[in-house]
């Protein structure tokens, strides 16, 4: 990837024919997209992927997957699934409960044709420090198992997200890399304040913490504790009266999303030239798969991309959602002829920083070229 140059993303829409179905375009993506040469024979392949927290039914499914491993292995690579696990109150917290999930989404190795590693251990410790000396990030602390591997193919499903707008190829390697340390480092200027007068006192946000931060008394709305307060922002998905909001200011938003882009360039410079990255388009729900639901898509689905450069198939995937008409009874709104979907859905949030900090700092670039795979 070099500067000033259009990186190749390659695109498929989702027009199916006899003998051309989604998993054989998922194939030819691989292929036009090259990514059988990054891989040597013996090379732990890391396929980076988010297994789904249970309810949520918008992750990319196995038999997509089982196209990748089967693919990887052709090329000659050990396959293995990976994630690290979650800093909110879930079912994918620690390793065990992490495996059960994925299991009980459907990536047995049955299914798969590889076991599911979860990258940094039982209680979210097993780290490897990456020195990037970044401007906001000087050592990024990321799951062992994602750091050792030889190459990583990140599966991306492209969604939105209330802290970085969208979520796609640079939070599921940036985030979603970082072991519980790295994460509590990216989030640590999110701070969610209660709207007091919107909250109607259920208590529901106060077991979504996994900080113990907020407080709640019956009759009382609820509150939060920034001292304890880790920024997992999971409570602003809790409260099914948008009661909590993330009041960002530029400093913070901008550090989030900063700090997000140099955690996936600390993945990558462990393993130049040997990173792949795919896009799903599809299922475009408003918020990220974090939660154990997934609210109607705001867009139809668009495709599939796939591209060695993670901030252009980022770039191109938010290109294609702004483009396309918005869907009505969604979290739109009124405003499904946006050409700013994501802006729409979480205000003040840009998520523009993402893209142009990570051409800042090296990790690709805004511009593409979208080469169509029929
Ligand atoms: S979930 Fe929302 S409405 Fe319920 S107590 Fe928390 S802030 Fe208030
Ligand atoms: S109060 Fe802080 S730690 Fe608790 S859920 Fe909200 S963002 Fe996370």
């Amino acid at each position: 990837m070099s500067l000033g140059m259009a990186s190749n993303v390659y695109f498929s829409d989702m027009r199916t024919r006899s003998g051309r179905n989604l998993l054989d375009k998922v194939s030819a993506l691989y292929d036009h997209a090259n990514f059988g040469s990054l891989i040597e024979k013996g090379d732990f392949v890391a396929i980076k992927l988010h297994v789904g927290e249970p309810g949520n039914l918008a992750y990319i499914q196995p038999p997509v997957v089982r196209v990748i491993v089967e693919k990887v292995k052709a090329s000659g690579g050990k396959p293995f699934l990976t994630d690290s696990n979650t800093l909110y109150v879930g079912c994918r917290s620690n390793a065990v409960d992490h495996a059960i999930s994925a299991i009980q989404n459907g990536f047995s190795f049955a299914t798969v044709g590889a076991p599911f590693v979860v990258a940094d251990g039982l209680h979210g410790h097993s780290t490897v420090k990456i020195p990037i000396n970044g401007p906001r990030v000087k050592e990024a602390r990321i799951g062992a198992a994602i750091a050792e591997a030889d190459v990583i193919i990140a599966l991306s499903h492209f969604k939105g997200h209330e802290a970085s707008g969208f979520g796609g190829a640079i939070k599921n390697v940036g985030m979603g890399s970082a072991s519980r340390a790295g994460k509590q480092e990216q989030h640590s200027s999110v701070k969610p304040e209660v709207d007091e007068s919107k909250c109607r006192m259920c208590g529901r946000c106060v077991k979504w913490c996994p900080a113990g931060a907020i407080s709640f008394e019956p009759g009382r709305p609820a509150r939060i504790d920034h001292s304890k307060c880790i920024g997992c922002a999971e409570c602003t998905i809790s409260c099914l009266d948008e009661a909590i909001a993330v009041n960002w200011t530029d400093a913070e938003i901008n550090g989030f999303q900063e700090r997000m882009a140099e955690y996936a360039y600390a993945v990558v410079s462990t393993k130049k030239g040997k990173c792949g990255f795919m896009n799903f388009v599809m299922n475009v729900s408003p918020d990220c798969d974090c939660a154990p639901w997934n609210d109607a898509p705001i867009v139809p689905n668009q495709g599939i991309l796939a591209s060695t450069d993670p901030v252009a198939i980022d770039q191109a995937s938010v290109d294609l959602v702004n483009a396309a008409p918005g869907m009505p009874n969604t979290r739109l709104g009124q405003s499904f002829d946006s050409d700013d979907k994501f802006g729409s859905i979480h205000h003040g949030v840009d998520w523009r920083i993402q893209l142009i900090h990570g051409e800042r700092i090296g990790l690709g670039t805004r511009k593409y070229k979208l080469l169509e795979v029929k």
